[in-house]
């Protein structure tokens, strides 16, 4: 059964594209089918596969308003082992542009529904604000993940993040669920991070995966080679977190679906 996963938080630089790229590797790794969706203009995740932004012939914005199909839009990269749909600066346009479209927050599911088939995990990385984009996301995705960095201000953030999932759970996707609160670029000798981290575990409980992503100079390095973590230092910190949450979130689906087949 395949999965499609929102990375979302319109909080900027909370490592969404580092959980997006480096959960796409670690997925790939232990041999699931993968497509990482870059639906940020920034293009973070298509350099940090190793997939130059200037140089693009067909990318997100191509499948989103031109009708495109991701099969002819997707690339395979060898290296990493999963397929991308990359992106660049013609998606800041598509935000604006969706607005005037029928149907626009329907965009991205109806251009996945073909290959979904084709995948265990789609994962999409969205871009730091809720606007268009991250509503396609929303409306695609059967889940999100919000990563979030334990700061004064992360749970702020949250709220509003909280609200549009419900609207468009109401609204759009019924289905649509919270996968998991991801804690990024930890420092366990931060007090505050500390207390926040203590603050999202008694609010959001289960929500919150156990594994918790280390702040790790390797992370930060490996999109200028463009490369995952995994790929660029396979014994970093942050690559064995990576591949941590991956077999975490496996384990998690894995009972669920034996819960589910328990219950038939
Ligand atoms: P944006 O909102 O701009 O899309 P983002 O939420 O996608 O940002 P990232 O680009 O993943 O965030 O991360 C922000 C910065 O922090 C990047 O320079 C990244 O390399 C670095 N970074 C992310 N996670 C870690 C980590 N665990 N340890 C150290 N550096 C990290
Ligand atoms: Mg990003």
């Amino acid at each position: 059964m395949s999965k499609i996963l929102a990375i979302a938080n319109q909080k900027g630089g909370v490592g969404k594209t580092t959980t997006s790229v480096n959960l796409a590797a670690s997925f790939a790794a232990t041999r699931r089918r993968i497509l990482l969706i870059d639906l940020d203009p920034q293009g973070n995740a298509t350099m940090g596969s190793g997939v130059d932004k200037r140089e693009l012939e067909l990318s997100s914005y191509e499948v989103l308003l031109e009708g495109t199909p991701v099969t002819a839009a997707r690339q395979s990269l060898q290296d990493t082992g999963y397929d991308l749909l990359a992106a660049n600066d013609d998606l800041t346009a598509a935000d604006m542009a969706l607005l005037e479209e029928d149907g626009r927050e329907l965009k991205l599911k109806s251009a996945l529904a073909p290959v979904i088939v084709d995948y265990d995990y789609v994962i999409i990385d969205c871009p730091p604000a809720l606007n268009m984009l991250t509503i396609n996301a929303l409306v695609a995705a059967n889940s999100v993940i919000i990563p979030t960095q334990c700061e004064y201000y992360a749970l702020e953030g949250l709220s509003s993040l909280l609200s549009t999932v419900e609207k468009i759970r109401k609204l759009l996707n019924p289905g649509l669920q919270i996968e998991g609160l991801l804690r990024t670029m930890f420092d366990p000798r931060n007090n505050l991070a500390n207390q926040v981290s203590a603050q999202l575990l008694e609010h959001f409980g289960e929500k919150v995966y156990r594994t918790v992503i280390p702040r790790n100079v390797r992370l930060a390095e490996a999109p200028s080679h463009g490369l995952p973590a995994l790929l660029y230092d396979k014994a970093s910190s942050g690559a064995t977190a990576y591949l941590a949450l991956a077999g975490e979130m496996l384990r998690r689906d894995e009972s669920a679906l034996g819960l589910r087949g328990k219950l038939q």
